[in-house]
């Protein structure tokens, strides 16, 4: 895809600091780490959104995510416990437009953490958490 970053990193027509390649994923230095050490692992074939991903090509970015956070712990950068986040969506902060899974480096007192609502901290009757159960329940694809 002509404008999309990560495939021109992919393409070697921009650059960037790889730590990992396989046939199916790679894996490079996030330009602006949440902490020192934040990797993102992208798929080598172009998808928008989680939708577009095959659950073969995602479970192997997982995997290789799983590598990358027993690396960090070992590589002597300051790693106190890893976070994998992934957003899917603008409204869940994606900004570049290919998938993509962050991997960073955690430690005491480095400023990061996710903002809540104000609804957030209700706990909700069973009977509530019941009926969105079902509802997600029922979009389940079939196996
Ligand atoms: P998200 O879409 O998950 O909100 O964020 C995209 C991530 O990609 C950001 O953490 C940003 O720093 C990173 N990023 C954006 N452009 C580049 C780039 O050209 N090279 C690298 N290595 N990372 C990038
Ligand atoms: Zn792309």
């Amino acid at each position: 895809m002509e404008s999309c970053i990560f495939c021109r990193i992919l393409e070697g027509r921009a650059p960037a600091s790889i730590v990992y390649e396989d046939e199916t994923c790679v894996a490079f230095m996030d330009i602006q780490p949440v902490n020192p050490g934040h990797v993102l692992v992208i798929p080598r074939t172009h998808a928008s959104c989680l939708s577009e991903l095959s659950e073969d090509v995602g479970t192997s970015m997982f995997k290789v995510g799983m590598r990358i956070a027993g690396a960090l712990k070992r590589s002597g950068l300051l790693c106190e416990g890893v976070n994998f986040y992934l957003v899917d969506g603008e409204a869940a902060g994606q900004e570049v437009d290919h998938v993509h899974l962050h991997i960073f480096p955690r430690f005491a007192g480095d400023g990061f953490g996710l903002r809540f609502g104000p609804d957030y901290g209700k706990m909700l009757s069973r009977s509530s958490l019941d009926e969105v159960a079902i509802k997600i329940k029922d979009a389940m694809p079939r196996t």
